[in-house]
């Protein structure tokens, strides 16, 4: 490593690798990426279903659709997305707006968990090649933004002459902490709370015709990525809480016969609560205390009897197939989840009951808690992202995307605005 760099990104997620890539493919400026992890590429790691349709995947209020379609370009010239082919959707989609529900028409590829390494090794070794150092297992501590020079955990320090903060949403509390730093005005006001609902594929078949179909629903609920084929659930530990979320291995694995994807409601808050990661974690702890320690489950049968499922009624009868997700608790998802919420979840439910009709089926499970915070956005300076002279924040914990290809995007644009100011 060198004492000093052009650009210095700390994050080598999609948001990372799009001014990586853009800075090494458009100029000769030295770029070095910080990764703490031993593993590069962040989010790309999780099953890798890229969207191509604006504006999945964007902020709305900080992207256009023109200059998003063009960016998007870019980034499928480097992720090359084979288009999964899309059937019968104008039956859905009429289907939906008879309730008043609207049904994205989206571009979409999917890679897989399994198959994702390879992509993330083959865009590693691309930008070596083009010249970019990339130092994994290398975290970023602090920032000396007089002398503009970064320290990393292990105490040495290296020099930059623009630095590109992109840590990811579960990097939020260091991106924070850098940004009180700076003096940067920030909120945090945004966030979605729902379930993840586990299925058998027959009861909900809409996924043979559109692998992640993307449904709003009144009341600010949507569905929100669907896996299926080799479909599981995951815990995601955050300090406080688990979160649960889903991904799918790619089409080489055997399919287990279930899908996956989460409800979610939107909340914005205001004063006096205004931040929505402390709502997530007083919400994700409550249904911690709830269910022992462990994120909760219900079978969608006992929710709509009003009583809580049970360990020893679990897999009896109707409620036919073990859920994927190991470690969690039979509950009642009712007691952990506030009723504004709930109500309108459950409507939601019934809407995509009425439009594929199944998903109620009492074998169905619902997760809870599936919480996606939404980032603290800073103040930005100039549409690039920059929140202080030389300093850029993007991605997902910067609140510039929502989704691989738009956190790639996002780095595309910083990368655009530090080439324009050389
Ligand atoms: C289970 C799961 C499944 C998902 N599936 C999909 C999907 O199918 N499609 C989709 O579009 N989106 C999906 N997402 C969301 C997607 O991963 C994110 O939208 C995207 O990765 C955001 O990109 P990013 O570059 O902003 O952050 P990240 O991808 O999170 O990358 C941030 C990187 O910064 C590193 N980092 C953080 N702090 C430091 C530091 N101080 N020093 C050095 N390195 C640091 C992290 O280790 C990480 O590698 C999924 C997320 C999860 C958790």
């Amino acid at each position: 490593m060198n004492d000093h760099y052009d650009v210095i990104i700390t994050g080598s997620g999609p948001a990372g690798l799009g001014t990586a890539f853009h800075i090494a493919e458009n100029s000769g400026m030295s770029v070095l990426i910080l990764e703490k992890t031993k593993i590069s590429s962040g989010g790309l790691r999780n099953d890798c279903k890229q969207n191509y349709t604006f504006p999945v995947g964007f902020t709305t209020d900080l992207w256009q659709q023109d200059e998003a379609d063009s960016l998007l370009d870019e980034v499928a010239s480097h992720l090359k997305p084979e288009y999964i082919q899309q059937r019968n959707i104008e039956v859905y989609i009429k289907r939906a707006l008879n309730l008043g529900v609207k049904l994205l028409d989206i571009r979409q590829a999917h890679v897989g968990t399994d198959k994702s390494k390879d992509l993330i090794a083959g865009l590693i070794n691309s930008l070596e090649q083009k010249g970019v150092t990339v130092k994994l297992e290398t975290e970023m501590s602090g920032i000396d933004y007089v002398r503009r020079r970064v320290t990393l955990a292990d105490g040495s320090t290296a020099g930059f002459n623009k630095l590109v903060l992109a840590p990811g949403r579960a990097g939020y509390t260091w991106l924070q902490s850098v940004i009180e730093q700076l003096g940067v005005p920030y909120h945090d006001n945004i966030v979605d709370v729902g379930v993840r609902v586990e299925a058998r594929e027959e009861h909900y078949p809409i996924v043979k015709d559109y692998y992640d179909p993307k449904f709003i629903f009144p009341q600010r609920v949507r569905t929100f990525c669907t896996n299926s084929g080799s479909a599981h659930i995951v815990k995601e530990k955050y300090e406080k809480y688990y979160s649960v979320n889903g991904h799918a291995y790619s089409s080489e694995h055997r399919a287990n016969g279930l899908v996956n994807f989460a409800m979610l409601r939107t909340i914005t808050l205001t004063d006096p609560v205004v931040s929505g990661h402390q709502f997530a974690e007083i919400l994700g702890q409550m249904a911690m205390q709830l269910s022992g320690g462990q994120p909760m489950m219900q079978r969608i049968g006992d929710f709509r009897l009003g009583r809580r499922s049970k360990k020893e009624t679990f897999n009896d009868d109707l409620y036919d197939f073990q859920p994927t997700l190991k470690n969690c608790t039979p509950g009642d998802v009712s007691l952990a989840i506030p009723s504004k919420i709930l109500r309108d979840l459950w409507r939601s439910m019934k809407m995509l009951d009425t439009i594929i009709p199944g998903i109620m089926h009492p074998s169905t499970i619902i997760y809870y808690p599936e919480i996606k915070t939404y980032a603290i956005r800073p103040e930005f300076i100039d549409r690039y992202f920059q929140v202080k002279e030389d300093i850029y924040m993007i991605g997902d914990g910067a609140g510039t995307s929502r989704g691989i290809t738009g956190a790639w995007a996002s780095g595309i644009r910083a990368a655009q605005g530090i080439l324009l100011s050389r």
